[in-house]
């Protein structure tokens, strides 16, 4: 690694054992977001990765929204928020979904997406895909065309692009 700046800038991602679970190994983004120009190639890099043609980005909380944010100002695009449980007043869709251990719940606030609108999921870290397959499916609920997910890290032993189906990912680093 190293190569050039966008491995420099991947270089910056961490890794800390036993966090949340004993036998996880976290991959800690800290210090990526800390680093203007690391953050600003990973942010390049990941609108590359969306592609043309997308009408709007769609991201979970919380290290989702960072990443979205600042793309879809780079990239003219507006951004669906995809809430963990609790937060909204007005919510479209709702789905509980599997992790490791235990469940976990997102929901979408109404007005998110347009009917037939084609929407690219963002997020830090592609793990089991529990998430991002929980995204893809409020978003077709709501009547949105997902036309792929672009993702920092993808750990690939977790197989979760094989849980995504058809829609393409796009990994900035694949491990
Ligand atoms: P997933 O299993 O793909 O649903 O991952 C769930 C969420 O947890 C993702 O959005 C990641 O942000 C986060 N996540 C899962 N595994 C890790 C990990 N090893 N390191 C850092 N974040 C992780």
């Amino acid at each position: 690694t190293g190569g050039n700046a966008l491995d420099r800038a991947l270089d910056l991602i961490t890794e800390i054992p036993d966090f949340p679970e004993p036998g996880v190994l976290f991959r800690d983004l800290t210090p990526l977001f800390g680093d203007p120009s690391g953050f600003a190639q990973v942010i390049d890099a990941l609108g590359e990765a969306v592609g043309d043609g997308v009408e709007r980005l769609a991201a979970v909380e919380a290290r989702g929204f960072v990443l979205a944010a600042a793309l879809g100002y780079a990239r003219g695009l507006g951004v669906a928020l995809v809430r963990k449980p609790g937060k909204l007043p007005n919510v479209a869709g709702r789905v509980d979904y599997d992790l490791e251990y235990g469940t976990a719940t997102l929901e979408l606030p109404i007005g998110s997406v347009r009917p037939g609108e084609r929407v690219a999921v963002v997020d830090d870290v592609l793990a089991t895909g529990g998430t991002v397959a929980a995204t893809t499916e409020l978003l077709r609920t709501a009547g949105a065309e997902v036309t792929g997910v672009a993702v920092v890290l993808e750990l690939t032993g977790l197989a979760g692009r094989a849980r995504l189906g058809a829609v393409p990912v796009h990994a900035l680093r694949s491990v």
